[in-house]
């Protein structure tokens, strides 16, 4: 286990699923954790407790992506809690997690849904990161959460793979603009794991054997699957890994 004692991270999206599986790991490796979700305060209060109940320490902000300011608000939120929490004004662990996929063909596809997409998959954590950036100490770490869908075609997700490959780009980008303050960005690309975000995907036991099947274990992941690559990521273990695309689909389509 990494010991993350002394430093912050941020996750968005972990009220729920993926998000919360990595918050909770984080702040059990001693990490303070801001527990970043949109709208959701019972879930996200459940993370709290959650976290707490094991021992951690982490507070919650409820903010909003995909709307003008996101970025801004997201942090002013965070400089506000983290002083009432105790805490320095520094950031060590960005993770960019949240998301939304909405179905949809090249046929189907409208500009509103491609452009919400957008705004909440990739303009967000763009922003996300240049205002984490004025906050983050030397040596820290960013982790964007992509998907299989940026290398394996699903053409019913197009907007949402397009979103996707985009945060690919980012990490790539930035990895080579950062690594002068020793800070390493990389992806982590899950396959399907079972959250509520692909529910409507696997509601026949037809349906979730077909998606169970694409892995070489022959089940869907699950979220602790995901943070425990994100707790590596975060950890000084991964010091010498920077630009990289982590293929974590539980070998999706070998
Ligand atoms: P999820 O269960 O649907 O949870 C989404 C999280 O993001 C929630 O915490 C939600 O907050 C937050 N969120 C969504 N839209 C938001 C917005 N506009 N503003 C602020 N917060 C917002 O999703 P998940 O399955 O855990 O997915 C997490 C990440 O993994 C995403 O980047 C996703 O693309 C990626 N991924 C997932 C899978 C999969 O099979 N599940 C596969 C590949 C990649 P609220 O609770 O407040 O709504």
């Amino acid at each position: 286990m990494g010991d993350l004692r002394g430093k912050t991270a941020l996750i968005t999206g972990s009220s729920r699923g993926i998000g919360r599986g990595i918050a909770q790991r984080l702040a059990a490796d001693g990490a303070l954790v801001a527990v970043h979700y949109g709208s959701n305060d019972a879930a996200a209060k459940e993370t709290l407790e959650n976290i707490r109940a094991a021992g951690g320490r982490a507070f919650a902000l409820g903010v909003p992506l995909g709307v003008p300011g996101d970025a801004e608000a997201l942090f002013a939120a965070f400089d506000a809690e983290l002083a009432a929490y105790g805490g320095d004004s520094g950031l060590d662990i960005l993770v960019n997690n949240a998301a939304i996929s909405l179905p949809g063909h090249i046929g189907e596809v409208t500009p509103e849904e491609f452009d919400r997409t957008i705004a909440v998959n990739t303009k967000a954590p763009l922003f996300i990161v240049q205002q984490a950036l004025h906050r983050m100490r030397n040596g820290g770490r960013i982790i964007n959460i992509s998907s299989a869908v940026t290398t394996t075609a699903f053409p019913s997700t197009l907007a949402y793979a397009l979103s996707k490959g985009a945060m690919d780009t980012l990490t790539l980008t930035l990895a080579k603009d950062l690594g002068e303050r020793d800070i390493t960005v990389n992806t982590i690309a899950p396959g399907f794991v079972e959250t509520e975000m692909n529910a409507a995907l696997r509601a026949t036991p037809e349906a979730r054997a077909a998606l169970a099947g694409l892995s070489a274990f022959n089940r869907l992941g699950h979220p602790g699957d995901i943070a425990d690559v994100a707790a590596f990521l975060a950890s000084d273990d991964s010091r010498w890994i920077t630009g990289q695309r982590i293929d974590a689909t539980g070998g999706s389509m070998l």
